[in-house]
């Protein structure tokens, strides 16, 4: 089968690998139908160093069942199901808590061993546990709002509760990638009052006001502080949905963020330590976040997808075939698309 194998900084190739297979008794095998690249595997597109072995990519993906273990009890052959992109039990003290990206016997995608989404079948570890059967057919229009459950979606869910988004309450965005413009997506769910993104380029800007952006700020570091500060009275906002990772991101997040605040970070953080302890301390401000439980929240949004109520679909700008992965990565690294759908 084709899949996509990073071998380093800008090295992606589309190769044939030996086919996914069942091994445990819990496993499900897809063959996947719809697939994406993400922001996060462009750290390693810039970053990685050069490895023989090359790494196996993408995690996020709808596909149809072909085959499941022999104690899988929730799935078929046939179905349809979205993965979000760490698989879990479901059944853990972690899950139990909503935490699925810590579950006990869970892990990700593209890691040890597992094999990664951008590719046209996976193996799916303990797959009642991680899969969930989409009520409609693999041409439906919503699927490129469906394959965002699998990860942005929920991500861009995640950073607005953990930044404790709300009724009322004033919202900043920072990072105008695919997760943020699911988080102004999500902020607006959660009924925020004011949500202003921090980005510059227009397509983006001028998606982010249609998912529900009421201010849009395209200053950079300190005067984008200033510029906040203007639109919320001088206070600084409720909640900051960190969307990006980096040591600048992460200071201006924290430096917008009003006494009592909070920040909710998705972004995968690139440094070893956060920027500012003693302004958040002495503002008593809340740093959460981490890795999207995502397939806590599938259940909740997926209803809101099927009705049209929102359309995070909407972050997908091109769509390729496998062959035209490595083209993706470049595309989305140069910014010259925010994110790529793969069609098998
Ligand atoms: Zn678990």
């Amino acid at each position: 089968m084709k899949a996509t194998i990073m071998y380093g900084a800008g090295d992606v190739r589309v190769e044939n690998v030996p086919d996914a297979r069942i091994q445990e008794r819990t496993d499900a095998l897809i063959s996947i139908t719809h697939a994406c690249i993400c922001g996060s595997d462009l750290w390693p597109y810039k970053k990685m160093e050069h490895d023989d072995a090359g790494r196996s990519m993408g995690h996020e993906l709808i596909g149809v069942v072909e085959a499941v273990g022999a104690d899988v009890r929730k799935v078929k052959r046939g179905d349809l199901v979205v993965a979000p992109f760490a698989f879990s039990d479901g059944t853990c003290v972690f899950c139990r808590e909503g935490i699925h990206t810590s579950c006990v016997h869970g892990g990700f995608f593209g890691m040890n061993g597992i094999g990664g989404a951008q590719a046209e079948a996976v193996r799916v570890p303990q797959a009642d546990g991680t899969l969930v059967v989409l009520p409609v057919g693999k041409d439906d229009k919503l699927m490129p709002s469906l394959l965002t459950l699998s990860d942005v979606m929920g991500t861009g869910h995640h950073a607005a509760v953990s930044a404790k988004a709300g009724p009322g309450k004033t919202v900043a965005v920072v990072g105008d990638g695919a997760v943020g413009l699911c988080g102004v997506i999500a902020a607006r769910r959660l009924g925020a009052e004011q949500i202003i993104m921090m980005g510059r380029h227009p397509d983006r800007i001028a998606l982010a006001k249609e998912f529900g952006a009421t201010d849009i700020v395209s200053e950079r570091a300190e005067e984008a502080v200033e510029r906040v500060r203007e639109l919320t009275h001088g206070l600084g906002v409720h909640s900051v949905l960190e969307c990006v990772g980096l040591e600048e991101s992460t200071l201006t997040a924290l430096s917008v963020t009003r006494p009592g605040g909070s920040v909710g970070r998705v972004g995968v953080p690139q440094r070893g330590s956060i920027p500012e302890a003693q302004p958040s301390f002495y503002n008593n401000v809340t740093i959460a976040g981490g890795p999207a439980p995502v397939r806590a929240y599938i259940e909740e949004i997926l209803p809101d997808v099927l009705e049209g109520t929102i359309e995070p679909g909407r972050v997908f700008d091109r769509v390729t075939k496998i062959d035209g992965v490595p083209d993706g990565y470049r595309a989305m690294n140069e910014r010259e698309a925010i994110k790529v759908m793969i069609k098998f």
